[in-house]
């Protein structure tokens, strides 16, 4: 129990942080407070994902970057359920072209994008 002072100080002073965590105790959800994940969300992801989210990248997940599915500059969230492997290529080229890339989901716990860039250039023609 808190004395209501300290209540009343720690509610000026601070921020709240929803945070969701595992059976194990590990933060799986960051929401807007911290960009990058932790390492419990990176086996988590690890777990879920084999290779790179871009369809037909080979590159395994454990040598990728971990990426939002919705930009962090424009608003994503660092939660376990919006996260997933990126190789740098890709993680870099989804985040500066993202008319190029198609979202779906792929059963009920992971992401994939579909990369368009062909069908991006003949549009603009
Ligand atoms: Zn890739």
């Amino acid at each position: 129990m808190l004395p209501v002072t300290s209540v009343h100080r720690l509610a000026r002073t601070s921020t709240l942080v929803r945070l969701v965590m595992d059976a194990q105790g590990q933060v799986l959800d960051m929401g807007r407070k911290v960009r990058l994940a932790t390492p419990a969300q990176r086996r988590a992801i690890f777990a879920r994902y084999a290779t790179c989210w871009i369809d037909g990248c080979p590159l395994p997940a454990t040598m990728c970057q971990i990426d939002h599915a919705d930009n962090w500059s424009t608003g994503g969230l660092t939660d376990l359920k919006l996260l997933g492997p990126a190789c740098q290529f890709h993680n870099r080229d989804r985040y500066q072209h993202p008319q190029r890339y198609t979202r779906r989901s792929v059963g009920t716990d992971r992401w994939a994008f579909t990369y368009h860039r062909l069908a991006a250039t003949r549009l603009r023609k």
